[in-house]
């Protein structure tokens, strides 16, 4: 049978691994980190993209499509609520301008409906999205907010009766975009891991360099203070922002973006409602960079602000030279992800996020800071800083490199790995583009679990690891 290594256990490796190892192939995913999908985080689906003024039409319907695949892939990760987008007084957008691209994604969304009714994952699709106007959301301020909202209106009631109107244009834009928890995808990729005896898991295990050998690969690692060797058929690159020091273990030259983020973890103790996302729309890198404020239970929101002084930071997004395929960021932001922040870092940054949420949410203002970010360093393949659908590019027939700038992307990229291994023999022409697999049998109170204690051992709040609402038939 043939031999897979994988090379990186984040979103990209982990779903390669669990993908591979239920079609039958013998697969070693290595993971340097002590458990799966610890890099860069993310709490967004980006079911439409609709979080991207600046990209075009078409990727938002490959990140609508490719959501839509990822959470029948992965349905236990995805935190069912809505997303509100909002254009502040300051901003020179509109939100008519975003209308046009709203009602293309609704209507792709319907179609892919009648092609396939199992793609109904993102509720009715004449209620993809509703616009209210501030006559309405004057009415909502008036009404109680729901234990359980189930209508696009209730979701809409907490902010009604917190976000300062005046701060805002109208209509205000609700979506079904939902959130992606990484701690339960992480807690479920892990358990359904550990159930494919043909998938091997080697964490604390660091890839330390590859020999290409004929038609095969040497793999040399570190794994329990020893090094060892073994021999593959099929490389997959997945080791997200260090994919570039892969490539140059074979001298093979790709180019690409590295761009290292945080986002801050917040609590808002007086907060007992269930809130929608809500995205305050800006220009990225300015002072007034879109805002996001992203829930989680127990009053917990996690924020970004696509400022320097809040996710983005001074020389955090660098390329790759002629000389190697590896991007080089500062080594303060390596040190970051390899050792710790620094706690005034923490604390400064974190205050300046509740800050930037807090002049639309005003009772937002005395939150405090919950724990460290989340964070880390992704790549952006290419040279184009504003891709986000991206998936996988190949060297010869043995070798993968995942490139995913979106979680959503990785069965996208699966499938075209599949096409290769199709053409290797390795799998069957019915292999190409499946997506039931024989139930796995794993409770959903054990990922839960698991997901909360991962969220607690990284030194994040345990909540963090819950959603808010796990149903879909619980939105709508
Ligand atoms: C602040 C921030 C917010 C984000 N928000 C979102 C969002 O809302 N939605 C979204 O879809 N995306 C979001 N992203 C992007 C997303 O996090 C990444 O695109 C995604 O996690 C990439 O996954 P990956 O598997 O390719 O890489 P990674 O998750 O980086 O995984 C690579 C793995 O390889 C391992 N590794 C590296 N080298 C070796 C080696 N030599 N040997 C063994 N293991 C190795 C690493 O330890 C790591 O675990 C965000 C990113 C940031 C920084």
């Amino acid at each position: 049978m043939a031999k897979i290594a994988i090379i990186g256990g984040g979103v990209a490796g982990a779903t390669s691994a669990l993908y591979l190892g239920q079609l039958g192939l013998d697969i070693t995913l290595f993971e340097k980190k002590d458990s799966l999908v610890s890099g860069p985080p993310f709490c967004h689906l980006h079911a439409g993209g609709n979080l991207y003024r600046e990209i075009p039409n078409s990727e938002c319907i490959t990140l609508l499509h490719q959501s839509i695949d990822l959470l029948k892939f992965y349905p236990y990760a995805v935190d069912f609520r809505p997303t509100v987008i909002a254009i502040p007084l300051e901003d020179e957008g509109n939100p008519e301008d975003l209308l046009a691209r709203l009602k293309i994604l609704q209507k792709e969304y319907h179609d892919s409906i009648l092609k396939d009714p199992s793609n109904k994952v993102l509720g009715n699709s004449d209620q993809y999205f509703k616009l209210f106007s501030k006559e309405e959301v004057e009415i909502l301020k008036t009404k109680e907010t729901k234990a359980l909202p189930k209508t696009l209106d209730d979701w809409m009631i907490p902010v009604a009766k917190n976000v300062n109107l005046e701060t805002i244009k109208f209509p205000l834009v609700i979506v079904q975009e939902y959130g992606l928890n990484l701690f339960a995808l992480a807690s479920g990729a892990a358990l359904s891991l550990d159930s494919i005896p043909n998938s091997k898991l080697y964490t604390n295990t660091k890839v330390m360099d590859i020999i290409k050998d004929d038609e095969s690969y040497i793999v040399q690692y570190n794994k329990d203070g020893k090094s060892l060797k073994e021999s593959f058929d099929y490389i997959i690159n997945s080791a997200g922002f260090r994919s570039g020091k892969i490539d140059d273990m074979l001298s093979f030259k790709r180019d690409r973006l590295v761009e290292f983020k945080a986002a801050y973890v917040t609590k808002w103790n007086s907060c007992k409602d269930i809130w929608p996302e809500v995205v305050f729309h800006g220009t990225r890198g300015t002072p007034q960079g879109m805002g996001q404020f992203t829930p989680y239970p127990d009053g917990y929101f996690q924020l970004h602000g696509m400022t320097k002084d809040i996710t983005l930071f001074d020389k955090g997004l660098v390329k790759n030279n002629n000389l190697s395929s590896q991007p080089q960021l500062d080594q303060k932001f390596i040190d970051k992800i390899d050792k710790q922040w620094n706690e005034e870092d923490v604390i400064k940054r974190s205050k300046l996020a509740i800050k930037h949420l807090c002049k639309f949410i005003p009772g937002f203002c005395g939150s405090e800071v919950a724990s460290k970010p989340l964070f880390g360093a992704q790549q952006i393949p290419g040279t184009n800083k504003e891709l986000r659908a991206a998936d996988v590019s190949f060297e010869g027939d043995r070798y993968a490199r995942c490139e995913v700038v979106k979680a959503s992307s990785v069965l996208t990229m699966i499938d075209q790995i599949v096409l290769k291994l199709v053409a290797l023999r390795y799998l069957n022409k019915e292999d190409l583009g499946k997506r039931k697999f024989k139930d796995l049998d794993i409770k959903l109170e054990e990922i839960e679990k698991y997901s909360r204690s991962l969220s607690q051992s990284r030194g994040y709040p345990q909540s963090l690891g819950s959603r808010n609402i796990p149903n879909l038939q619980d939105n709508i």
